[in-house]
């Protein structure tokens, strides 16, 4: 999976290519696609939502530039494949999801695997979580219809932000925000990908 998928597609990072090998996503797929885990699509996990692509997990990685003391903030536990890539890159990775099913399972995988670095929320990503806030560096793995400006606001200087952005899901783009030591910010669009959207919590974005 890493060597075909991931390295061939121009991952380089051998930090986030040792995290790949470690994390098995077969961990974190429900039984029934259990036999598909190492393949290069997103896979259902229940609640119309999915696990990303393998690549894409990586590919984001990667653009974080994570270090060992960082303390990361994740939007969309989802399975918590993502979490677990990150638990072993960085400090500590504090994360929400938003349908408490998906969260109450992750949480159990996670712990299951042996992550103490992780703190989980079950609630709406699009505040953010602001009591740990700043971060060094943020992740959305759903894609709002532009970027949420409360992560923004809880990034760190010299931090950076990777979400997939785009209402329209055939002209998402993964956009990079950078915040410089004077808290300027810097937008720069990546690759094109196919997220499923963020949703609206319960007082809208
Ligand atoms: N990173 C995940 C993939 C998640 S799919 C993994 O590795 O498995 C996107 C996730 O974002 C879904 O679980 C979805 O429920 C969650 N989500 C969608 N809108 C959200 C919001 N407003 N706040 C928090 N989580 C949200």
């Amino acid at each position: 999976m890493v060597r075909q998928q991931i390295e061939a597609r121009g991952v380089r990072d051998p930090r986030v290519l040792e995290a790949m090998r470690k994390v098995r996503r077969e961990r974190f797929v429900p039984v029934s696609v259990r036999n598909y885990a190492t393949s290069d699509t997103p896979l259902p996990i229940g609640f119309d939502q999915t696990i990303s692509q393998p690549y894409i997990v990586a590919y984001m990685t990667e653009l974080l530039e994570l270090d060992g003391d960082h303390r990361v903030l994740e939007i969309g536990t989802g399975s918590g494949y993502q979490t677990a890539v990150l638990a072993n890159l960085c400090d500590h990775v504090y994360s929400i999801e938003i349908v408490p099913e998906l969260a109450e399972r992750a949480s159990q995988t996670l712990r299951d695997l042996g992550y103490g670095n992780v703190s989980l929320l079950t609630g709406d990503g699009y505040r953010g979580w602001p009591e740990h806030s700043p971060y060094d560096r943020i992740i959305v793995t759903a894609a709002p219809p532009e970027l949420p400006q409360a992560l923004v606001d809880q990034l760190a200087t010299q931090g950076r932000l990777v979400a997939p952005v785009g209402g329209d899901p055939d002209s998402q783009k993964i956009v990079l925000v950078t915040k410089d030591a004077r808290g300027n910010v810097r937008q720069r669009d990546q690759l094109p990908v196919r997220f499923v959207p963020m949703v609206p919590g319960p007082d809208g974005p």
